[in-house]
């Protein structure tokens, strides 16, 4: 694919952003969603949502075997979620940068993470941690049909690269 108008490559790469049920409590998803728009990352899903057991489980597949996992599935499933998927050039990293370090005392201020938590198991934020699994994240979530496909016509920060 390429732009119309710069005929450049249109960038597709999205990613899976969830504000985690501790971020909806604090009243943190206005915040975290400022941070993404602000990077120039464009919204193409959004939705609140109480996560099930059976999505959850498939979410994190990989860490069945982990001792934090019951809990991780009960902080969950504690309250609502809020999931996004955002659009952008190398969105998958930059987004992980963006959200910081899994553990919240190596996750460095500026960061999600590093500005809003102090403990590993109330972390606000999840962010996709590679091209495919993002792929995979955001069949899990979403449907096709509710994901929007749509044009900017305002100058962003991505407008002229
Ligand atoms: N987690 C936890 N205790 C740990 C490690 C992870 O409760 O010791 C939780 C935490 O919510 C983390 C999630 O499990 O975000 C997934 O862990 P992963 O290692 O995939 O970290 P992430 O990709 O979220 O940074």
């Amino acid at each position: 694919h390429r732009s119309k108008s710069t005929g450049l490559p249109d960038v597709r790469e999205r990613t899976l952003i969830a504000v985690k049920p501790d971020g909806v409590q604090r009243r943190l998803v206005g915040q975290i969603i400022q941070r993404f728009e602000q990077r120039g990352f464009k919204l193409v899903g959004l939705k609140m949502l109480q996560a099930s057991q059976d999505v959850l489980s498939e979410h994190y597949c990989g860490l069945r075997t982990k001792p934090f996992y019951n809990s991780l599935l009960r902080y969950m499933t504690s309250g609502p979620v809020v999931v996004m998927v955002w659009e952008g050039h190398n969105v998958v990293q930059t987004s992980r940068t963006m959200v910081g370090h899994t553990n919240p005392a190596e996750a460095m201020a500026g960061t999600v993470r590093g500005d809003f938590s102090m403990h590993v198991s109330r972390n606000v934020v999840h962010a996709s941690d590679s091209v495919e699994g993002a792929q995979k994240e955001i069949q899990l979530w979403f449907q096709a049909k509710d994901l929007v496909d749509w044009d900017c016509w305002v100058q962003t920060s991505t407008s002229e690269v």
